[in-house]
């Protein structure tokens, strides 16, 4: 059995709150591990090991040199990819597959992409002219913005984290990062490949525990933190800002969807069908990014249900331990209970039942874990709370529509704006409706298909501000304009 210490100042330390709690497994429901949960005093020794790293060696350290030291960082995660990949399935119930070939090397270019961005960014310079005639040189100087309190989520625990952690380190911060109380184990074991490599201590910390009343508000309302990055449900967002209103601190925030696919009668098929089972099924349905909105031009709207229903009868059910998984369990209980509410709802409301609606059943471990039916429903109105609330499951409602103009209206009829994806040959179409999406990143063909150096968020109600490339250097770094009287 595991036990999830902190990570403070470089060393695995105990809660001194000593308070703990459990840690089960999504996929049989047993425990597997053993957390310490950080309250104030553990938040305070974090924090000020952050602020000291500041003005110690890494406060000092030449970008370049910093840069060449994440670049070392990002091989030690890959050279430890195994490792990485047992701590965040125990924690997920993920296929492997999804460890290994998404969350974890995405982890390690987390850190890479950032390093390289950093040590090639040049920077803004702009010369003026002066009634004397002498001019003036500006010079847009960047400095780190300080503490970073990092909280994150628990659907792809270490791409998220590292997602923040890389640009926050490569601009030169600190950080303190507050894993999800789901999915501990990864955000701990960085600590160990930070010390490999030499990252001064103090740099990242590693804090655990709950949202309100423990660690993730506590961090976010402490007044040595200079930034909060948050990833995780709107509603959370909304109280980490007014948590983070006390002293004005700058927030960034990449919150829940409810995210189109449209698919037109000149889509491929096929490629329709392999991209929305990933966009609708991928991790159990748990990815920001997912689809749970479908709409289908008409002439091809029963053939496109009967395929996908058909793909989601073939996935096969299991976590980690079962080998030819394809789909995993849920997080938690928890979370099961409040996906099967949304089931129970779409029954209630006479949506046609396609596919799956309930719970499966086992004969073996798997009876104990965290598993429901991958789901697809049919004829409910656009109002209904399953065509508009998150569920964050693997299900998807789907709809047919007519007309270009109607479908771009029902696809922005939402609260959220973080993703949409259009099938469709044709490329002008492709262009013309995109365009009109009201969301931070359309795919066309495609999902999930990220170029690190492109801007990622969303609009609306599903977030505040983009990070990604130069972007994330923005929010990262504080910036002064030297002006140089010539
Ligand atoms: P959540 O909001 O419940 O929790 C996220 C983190 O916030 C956890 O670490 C939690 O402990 C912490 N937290 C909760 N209340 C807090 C408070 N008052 N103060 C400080 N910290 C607090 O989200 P979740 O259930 O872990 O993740 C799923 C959600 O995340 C979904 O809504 C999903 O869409 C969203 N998400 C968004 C993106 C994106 O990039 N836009 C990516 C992944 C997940």
């Amino acid at each position: 059995m595991k036990t999830h210490q902190l990570f403070i100042d470089g060393a695995y330390v105990d809660a001194r709150s000593g308070r703990m709690f459990d840690k089960v497994s999504p996929s049989t429901g047993e425990k597997i591990a053993t957390v310490h949960e950080a309250l104030a005093e553990d938040v305070d020794l974090a924090v000020n090991a952050a602020a000291n790293a500041l003005k110690g060696e890494w406060g000092k350290m030449p970008k370049a040199v910093r840069c060449d030291l994440l670049m070392e960082l990002a091989n030690a995660i890959a050279a430890r990819t195994p490792d990485f990949i047992e701590a965040e399935v125990a924690d997920t119930g993920h296929t492997r597959h999804f460890a290994e070939k998404v969350e974890i090397p995405r982890g390690a270019a987390n850190f890479r992409i950032f390093a390289e961005m950093l040590k090639h960014t040049g920077g803004e310079f702009y010369q003026m002219d002066t009634p004397d005639g002498t001019g003036a040189a500006n010079l847009e100087l960047h400095r780190p913005k300080g503490v970073i309190g990092v909280i994150s989520p628990w659907n792809a625990p270490f791409l998220l984290m590292t997602w923040k952690v890389g640009p926050a380190l490569a601009c030169g911060n600190t950080v303190v990062v507050k894993p999800s109380e789901e999915s501990p184990a990864t955000a701990t074991l960085l600590g160990e490949v930070m010390n490999s490599v030499g990252i001064p201590k103090g740099v990242y910390n590693v804090i655990h525990g709950f949202g309100p009343g423990s660690a993730g508000e506590l961090l976010t309302q402490h007044p040595k933190v200079n930034g909060i990055t948050f990833t995780g449900e709107t509603r959370t967002g909304e109280a980490i800002m007014k948590q983070a209103a006390v002293g004005l601190r700058d927030v960034s925030f990449e919150l829940g969807g409810k995210n189109p696919a449209i698919i037109f009668a000149d889509a491929d098929m096929d490629k329709a069908i392999e991209v929305t089972m990933r966009s609708v099924f991928a991790n159990t349905g748990q990815v920001c990014l997912g689809t749970e909105r479908i709409y289908v031009e008409r002439p091809v709207f029963d053939e496109y249900v009967s395929r996908l229903k058909a793909g989601a009868e073939a996935l096969k059910q299991g976590g980690p331990e079962t080998p030819g998984a394809t789909i995993g369990p849920l997080i938690s209980d928890e979370h099961r209970q409040k996906v099967l509410s949304y089931y129970a709802k779409a029954r209630e409301l006479g949506a046609t039942v396609i596919t799956g609606g309930g719970v499966p059943d086992f004969d073996d471990a798997r009876q104990g874990g965290f598993f429901v039916e991958p789901t697809i429903w049919t004829g409910l109105p656009e109002d209904s709370a399953i065509v508009k609330e998150e569920i964050f499951g693997p299900c998807c409602h789907v709809t047919p529509f007519d007309t270009e103009e109607e479908v771009i209206a029902m696809a922005n009829d939402t609260t959220y704006g973080l993703s949409a994806t259009i099938l469709t040959e044709n490329l002008s179409r492709a262009h013309r409706v995109g365009g009109q999406i009201e969301a931070g990143l359309i795919w066309v063909n495609s999902w999930f298909l990220r170029d690190l150096r492109t801007s990622f968020g969303g609009s609306k109600s599903s977030g505040i501000g983009r990070e990604g490339g130069v972007h994330s250097l923005e929010f990262y770094t504080e910036r002064s304009n030297l002006c140089i009287k010539l």
